[in-house]
């Protein structure tokens, strides 16, 4: 199973403006040189000896990810991720977790919709879902209108804490902690699981606390896990609906789980903030759960992991 992040950032896309773009080039062409490097022909290994994060940042995109295996995919969220999506298919098939703005705002950019004989399907546990995704194509806030889509789009229903079938995917929602109703998604085929837990503030964390939302994480490969705050900060954010890395290592301490990516990252973040932020995640794993059998990552826009 193959699982790309076409959008990593929390609430809303976010890049820095140009002299913070202009201090973060400032600083890499410092490094560059004080690293002992002298030539242009030095630039290709300088940057493959740094992580990529440090030289590209984490993204700007909102929430959009495509799991996949072989010639099948699902995508989840229309985040402006989506927009990333260019290369022309058939067939597409699009859970939604939630309607907050940054997990749809892409949808009326994403441009199969304005393509005759494209199929697009919708999936979700919300019941309003069908009404919600047309009210996104109207007039004054949208030039065209859904009725004047080129595409086939059906809306399907997912049945909450059951296993339903997408493209070939066994899918079963399950409920996160936020302040609307959002659910996370369990994904699975072929023995591999990618759990989805973004938006969520996770205040709930152990088997007994989840209940039946306990199924989300258990024994999974990979969870995607929200962490835009961290230990300072999510006291002064309580019930906002996003969680942080210190909860996400409990999860995967509760859950046996094998890899977490960390995401849905503060849209306020330079490149630095969110460097800084990983830095204090590092330091608490070290100190406090170094013993895990659980690799951790922060997620950039475009990133692929396999699992
Ligand atoms: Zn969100
Ligand atoms: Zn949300």
């Amino acid at each position: 199973m193959q699982i790309k992040f076409w959008g990593v950032r929390g609430s809303i896309p976010h890049s820095m403006d140009t002299s913070g773009w202009i201090s973060h080039f400032e600083k890499l062409m410092q490094t560059f040189f004080n690293d002992g490097h002298k030539s242009a022909s030095d630039i290709q290994n300088f940057i493959k000896s740094k992580p990529a994060v440090e030289i590209g940042g984490f993204g700007v995109s909102t929430t959009c990810v495509e799991v996949s295996e072989g010639s099948q995919s699902i995508i989840i969220d229309g985040g402006s991720g989506i927009k990333s999506v260019t290369d022309i298919r058939d067939e597409y098939h699009i859970l939604i977790s939630h309607f907050h703005l940054d997990h749809i705002l892409g949808l009326p950019f994403f441009l199969p919709h304005y393509k005759a004989g494209c199929k697009i399907n919708y999936y979700s546990a919300h019941p309003e879902t069908e009404a919600i995704i047309k009210s996104l194509f109207q007039k004054p806030m949208f030039p065209v209108s859904f009725g004047n889509l080129q595409a086939d789009v059906k809306f399907h229903s997912l049945k909450v804490y059951e296993r339903n079938v997408v493209n070939g995917f066994t899918v079963t929602p399950y409920q996160t902690d936020h302040p609307d109703l959002c659910f996370g998604f369990r994904i699975e085929k072929g023995g591999k699981v990618y759990a989805h837990a973004v938006d969520n503030e996770a205040v709930r964390i152990t088997k007994a606390e989840l209940g039946r939302d306990a199924g989300l994480y258990a024994n999974a490969d990979l969870v995607y896990f929200d962490s835009q705050y961290d230990d300072d900060s999510i006291e002064s954010k309580k019930g906002w609906g996003h969680g942080t890395s210190h909860r996400g290592f409990e999860v995967c301490s509760e859950f046996a789980v094998k890899q977490i990516l960390f995401a849905h990252h503060d849209p306020s973040f330079s490149i630095e903030d969110s460097l800084r932020q990983q830095k204090k995640t590092e330091e608490l794993f070290k100190k406090k759960y170094s013993h895990l059998n659980c690799k951790w990552l922060y997620a950039y826009d475009g990133l692929v992991l396999k699992i």
